[in-house]
C-alpha cells in the first residue's frame, strides 16, 4: 500500500487486503469490514467463460460501483448541510451534476435517484446533454435545479423552455451576451416565462492546467459591461424578475480554499450587485472545480492533488458568500455547485492485462571471439576500446562510460557504410550494456505490453498529461521484483504510460508468470486505473479503431465479502467501431464471403465455410486481445 501510496489517492474508497488484492469499499468509512469487494473476483467474475461460470467478458473492463456514486454524492452534500448548519447560514445547498464529466444512462440515472432526496439536479452543456437531462429529471426531485450552459442556438432555447413548460426547473445560463435575445423572442413565442441565469466572467483566475477558463480573457461568461447591458435590456422590458441565478466557474480542480474563496467572494460581490440592481436573485452557483487528490500528495502545487476535503471546501464557500451577503444585508442565496469530476471520478475502476513484457537478458558479448571482434574495428574505434580497458583498470567508471558510447558511436557509423557486420555491431551493445550494468547506471526498465488503448481510456494522460493512480490489482503481497513502464496495442508511439504518480517514470510490477495472460499460458496479471470515472470516457477516440471496454456494475450482495454484478455490457465489437466511421460491417462480410465463394479451390486445412464463419466471429468481437478460443478460426474448424 506504501509503495502505491494507495491510502493517499484511495481513502476511503480502495485498500488492500490480507489475500494482496484492492478491496473495494463501496460505502467509503461506513463500510464494514465484511462488506467489502475484493475487486480480483469481480474481474474473474466478469472475464471467466460462461462455462466456468463468468460472464465471458472481454478485457479492458470498467467495474461501476454505483454505492461509491452515492457516497460521494451524500458526502458532498452533508458537507454542505454541516456547513450550513454551523456557520448559521439561512439558505440551503442544491447540487447539479455536469453530465460532461460521465453521460453514460446508468450514471446519470443513478445520480438522478441517489440525489432525489436532496433536490439534487442536472447540468448540461450542449442539446443531446440537455435532452438525456430533460428524460432523467422527469424521475427526480421536482425542485431539482436543471443548468442549462454551452452556447446556444434557437433551438437548444427552445428545448430549455419547453423543459420548463413541462415543469422541470429549468435555468438558461447566459454564456453570451447574443443568447439574450433568442431567449426572449423564443419565450414569447412559446408562451413561457423564462428564468435566466448568467455566467460571469471573474477576475480571479487560477493558475493550474485547468485555470485558462477563468480570469478576464476566459473563453466563457459576460465581462461586466455585458452584465449591466443584460440587466437593462431585461428592465426596459419589465423582465428583470427572470434573472435568477449567478453562475461562475473558476476551472476545474482549483488548488486551494485560499484560490475558492477569493472568487467565490468576487462572485458574492456581483450577485449582491444584481440584487441592489433589482433582479429577483435566488441561486448562486459556483461551477465545478472541487479536486480529487489523485497522487495522494495533499499538495496545492500539483494539477493532480489539492490541498482540502470536501468538508474544507464547503466550509470556504458558505463563509465566502456569508460574509459579502451579511455586509451588504443581502438575503443567503441557494448554494449549488456543478461538482463533476468530486462525484464520478471514484466509482469506476478500469482493470487491465498485461499480455507480454519486454524481456531482459543478462548483457554479454556474443561467443565470436575478442580478436575477431577487434580485428574489424577501424582504428579510431580501437583506440576508444582500448582507452575504454585502460580507464576500467584505473577504475575511472565515468571515463569508461565515455569511451563506451564514443565507441558504440563509431561502430553504429562502421555498420552503416557496410565495413562492420551484424554480429559485432551486436557484440558492441552487449559491450556497453555490460560497461552500464559494472558501473551501476544500466537502465532495467521493462516495457510491460498492456491490452488497452490509452487513447480510448485514459486520453487525458495523452492529451494533457493527467495522471491516474496505475496499480496491480493483485500480488499486492508480493514485493514487486521489476520496474516498467505500459505500452499499449495501438500502432501509436504516444500509446504508452511513462509517468506515473509521484513523479515516478516507471511503475513497481511484479515479473509476468510464464508467457503472461490473454494467449500466453501463463497466469494474468490485472492493473487497475482508479479516479477515471469523470471525463475520460466520452473524451475517448478510435484510435486505430479500438472501442470501448466492457463495463459491470458491481454491488454488494447477501454474505460476507459477496457481491452481485447487476449489469454487465461487452464493449463494442470490431463491426460496431467499423461502423461509427460508415462501413458497413454486413455488406463488408457478404463482399469477403463472395470473394470465399469465387476462390473455389480454397486450399487444404480449413473449409470456406468455416472461413467464413471466422470471418464472421471477428466482426463480432471487441478488436482487443482476446484468448485463442474465442477465434472464430480455431472454434470453426
Ligand atoms: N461546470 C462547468 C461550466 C465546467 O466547465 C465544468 C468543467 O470544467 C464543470 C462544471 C465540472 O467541473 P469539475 O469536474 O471540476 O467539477
Amino acid at each position: 500500500a506504501i509503495l502505491y501510496r494507495v491510502d493517499g489517492w484511495g481513502a476511503p474508497y480502495f485498500t488492500i487486503n490480507s489475500n494482496g488484492n484492492v478491496s473495494v469499499r463501496p460505502h467509503g468509512i461506513t463500510t464494514l469490514p465484511h462488506q467489502e469487494i475484493d475487486l480480483l473476483k469481480v474481474v474473474k467474475k466478469a472475464s471467466d467463460p460462461k462455462t466456468s461460470g463468468g460472464l465471458g467478458l472481454q478485457l479492458p473492463l470498467v467495474v461501476r460501483f454505483p454505492d461509491v456514486l452515492k457516497n460521494r454524492l451524500e458526502s458532498l452534500q452533508s458537507s454542505f448541510n454541516f456547513a450550513i448548519q454551523s456557520q448559521g447560514y439561512n439558505s440551503h445547498y442544491q447540487g447539479v451534476y455536469p453530465v460532461k464529466c460521465n453521460q453514460d444512462r446508468y450514471v446519470v440515472e443513478d445520480i438522478v435517484k441517489f440525489g432525489s432526496g436532496f433536490r439534487f439536479g442536472l447540468e448540461a452543456g450542449s442539446k443531446p446533454e440537455l435532452l438525456l437531462a430533460m428524460s432523467c429529471l422527469c424521475n427526480g426531485s421536482p425542485d431539482a435545479l436543471l443548468v442549462c450552459n454551452g452556447f446556444k442556438d434557437v433551438e437548444y432555447i427552445s428545448l430549455a423552455l419547453v423543459a420548463r413548460k413541462l415543469h422541470l426547473n429549468t435555468v438558461i445560463v447566459l454564456e453570451q451576451e447574443e443568447e439574450l435575445d433568442i431567449v426572449i423572442d423564443v419565450s414569447k413565442k412559446l408562451g413561457v416565462r423564462p428564468v435566466i441565469g448568467l455566467r460571469a466572467k471573474l477576475r480571479t483566475k487560477h493558475s493550474g492546467h485547468f485555470g485558462t477558463t477563468s480570469g478576464e480573457k476566459g473563453k466563457f461568461g459576460l465581462t461586466t459591461v455585458q452584465i449591466l447591458n443584460v440587466v437593462k435590456k431585461l428592465k426596459q422590458l419589465e423582465m428583470l424578475d427572470c434573472l435568477q441565478l449567478l453562475h461562475f466557474h473558476i476551472g476545474s480542480q482549483i488548488p486551494s480554499t485560499c484560490l475558492l474563496a477569493d472568487g467565490v467572494g468576487e462572485a458574492a460581490q456581483i450577485y449582491c450587485e444584481l440584487v441592489r440592481l433589482g433582479a429577483d436573485m435566488k441561486v448562486i452557483d459556483i461551477g465545478g472545480g472541487l479536486g480529487i487528490d489523485y497522487d495522494g500528495s495533499k499538495s496545492k502545487d500539483s494539477d493532480v492533488s489539492v490541498a482540502y476535503s470536501i468538508e474544507e471546501y464547503a466550509s470556504a464557500v458558505v463563509q465566502a458568500v456569508r460574509f459579502v451577503c451579511d455586509r451588504k444585508g443581502v438575503k443567503h442565496p441557494v448554494l449549488c455547485s456543478e461538482s463533476g469530476r468530486a462525484i464520478v471520478s471514484h466509482h469506476s475502476i478500469l482493470v487491465f492485462e498485461a499480455v507480454s513484457a519486454s524481456s531482459y537478458s543478462s548483457p554479454q558479448l556474443p561467443s565470436l571471439g575478442l580478436q575477431y571482434f577487434l580485428e574489424q574495428l577501424a582504428d579510431d574505434a580501437l583506440a576508444d576500446y582500448q582507452n575504454l580497458s585502460a580507464a576500467a583498470i584505473r577504475g575511472e567508471y565515468d571515463t569508461c562510460l565515455l569511451y563506451a558510447e564514443q565507441l558504440k558511436q563509431r561502430c553504429v557509423e562502421q555498420f552503416k557504410e557496410g565495413s562492420l557486420g551484424m554480429e559485432q555491431l551486436a557484440a558492441v551493445d552487449g559491450l556497453c550494456e555490460l560497461v552500464s550494468k559494472a558501473i551501476g547506471v544500466s537502465d532495467h526498465v521493462r516495457t510491460y505490453h498492456v491490452n488497452l488503448s490509452v487513447f480510448t481510456s485514459i486520453p487525458d494522460f495523452w492529451g494533457i498529461g493527467q495522471l491516474f493512480p496505475i496499480i496491480p490489482i493483485h500480488k499486492l503481497d508480493e514485493k514487486p521484483g521489476v520496474r516498467g513502464i505500459l505500452s499499449d496495442l495501438t500502432c501509436d508511439s504516444d500509446g504508452k504510460i511513462n509517468k506515473f504518480i509521484g513523479g515516478e517514470s516507471s511503475l513497481p510490477l511484479h515479473e509476468l508468470e510464464g508467457n503472461g495472460g490473454v494467449n500466453g499460458d501463463g497466469g494474468s496479471y490485472y492493473l487497475g486505473m482508479f479516479l477515471g470515472g469523470a471525463y475520460e470516457e466520452a473524451l475517448g477516440s478510435l484510435h486505430n479503431l479500438f472501442g470501448g471496454p466492457s463495463v459491470v456494475s458491481v454491488s454488494q450482495s447477501d454474505g460476507p465479502h459477496s457481491f452481485a454484478v447487476t449489469r454487465a455490457m461487452p464493449g463494442p465489437s470490431c463491426g460496431d467501431v467499423l461502423r461509427v466511421m460508415q462501413h458497413e460491417p454486413e455488406l463488408m462480410f457478404q463482399s469477403l464471403k463472395h470473394r470465399i465463394e469465387e476462390i473455389a479451390d480454397i486450399g487444404d486445412g480449413i473449409s470456406s465455410i468455416a472461413l467464413a464463419n471466422g470471418i464472421a466471429c471477428s466482426f463480432n468481437n471487441m478488436p482487443y486481445l482476446a484468448a485463442a478460443s474465442s477465434c472464430g478460426f480455431t472454434a470453426a474448424t
